[in-house]
């Protein structure tokens, strides 16, 4: 199993992310490249970059199976001011050449919102983007994330990633994200019958990452708020039965759930829940009380 958590990017970029993730016993990782909710970076340093593949390479986690994410403020979906439009192109095309940089294969993002503008033609919007920052051709592929349908966001089902991958010029994948899917509507008890129409309308060699989350509310609540893993609606069970599901098999498992801790009483101190929830999910047996233990164990 190829599992692992999203992780920092700070002073040590890089190198700092990989010890991160080997602290959480993890063999892969995804990390954003500075803030996720601003877009100031700093400049890659190939000394640190260098000594992260050194790193990654004696702990067997693959670069191939570590995933960047772009940070969610970019929107390529509404083009009605065009500086902001052309913003978010140019900066998705800086963010590659950063992936390329550290050696990073896929770039996750969000399609984007159509805020006031029709859903299809947001949809043509994102493709023509992609079209613009893909004429340099490069070496890390972009995922589209399948989303929560919060707000106006795109790409909330299959159909919907289809017309933007069928408008790309140039081969882009998906990012599947359970909390996503089922705040979407996708039952995941039944998520064979929703691969089936994957693979049908995209294909199942599109997919090339999973998001790992439970949801914090009931199917199609077009939410997005991620819970532990076993903790939230979408259950232990179906979370486990779609990553030991035979169709989605070596393909990187990130998880994205909520650092826990007492947030009311003492909100300094949360915790990462990661180490634990890879655990459990390698082992495959619920743990009611992983939450206390997470908190026992950092403090
Ligand atoms: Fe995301
Ligand atoms: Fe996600
Ligand atoms: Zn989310």
């Amino acid at each position: 199993m190829i599992i692992g958590s999203h992780v920092g990017f700070s002073k040590e970029q890089l190198l700092g992310s990989v010890k991160e993730a080997l602290s959480y016993n993890a063999n892969t990782f995804m990390f954003y490249t500075g803030a996720p909710q601003n877009t100031m970076r700093s400049k890659i340093d190939q000394n640190l970059t260098n000594e992260a593949h050194k790193l990654m390479q004696e702990n067997n986690i693959l670069l191939k199976n570590v995933i960047c994410h772009a940070p969610y403020i970019i929107n390529l979906a509404n083009n009605l001011d065009n500086r902001k439009w052309e913003f978010s192109i140019e900066f998705l095309k800086q963010e590659i050449k950063r992936c390329e940089q550290l050696g990073i294969s896929y770039i996750v993002i969000h399609p984007g919102s159509s805020l006031t503008i029709d859903k299809q033609e947001a949809l043509k919007n994102i493709a023509t983007a992609l079209n613009k920052i893909l004429q340099t051709p490069t070496s890390c592929m972009i995922l589209l994330e399948t989303m929560a349908g919060k707000g106006s966001e795109c790409g909330t089902d299959i159909m919907q990633l289809k017309t933007i991958i069928d408008n790309v010029d140039k081969e882009i994948g998906v990012c599947l994200d359970t909390c996503h899917l089922f705040d979407s509507g996708v039952s995941i008890e039944n998520f064979d019958q929703y691969l089936d129409l994957f693979a049908k309308e995209i294909g199942l060699d599109k997919i090339h990452c999973l998001h790992l989350n439970d949801s914090k509310n009931p199917l199609a609540s077009h939410k997005d708020r991620h819970a532990n893993i076993g903790f939230g609606y979408i259950g232990f069970t179906n979370l486990l039965k779609v990553i030991t599901n035979p169709r989605l098999q070596n393909i990187p498992i990130i998880l994205e759930t909520p650092y826990v801790g007492n947030t009311i009483a003492d909100k300094s101190r949360l915790y990462p829940p990661y180490k634990f929830e890879i655990e459990m999910l390698r082992q495959g047996q619920f743990d009611h009380e992983l939450l206390e233990k997470i908190i026992a164990y950092y403090k």
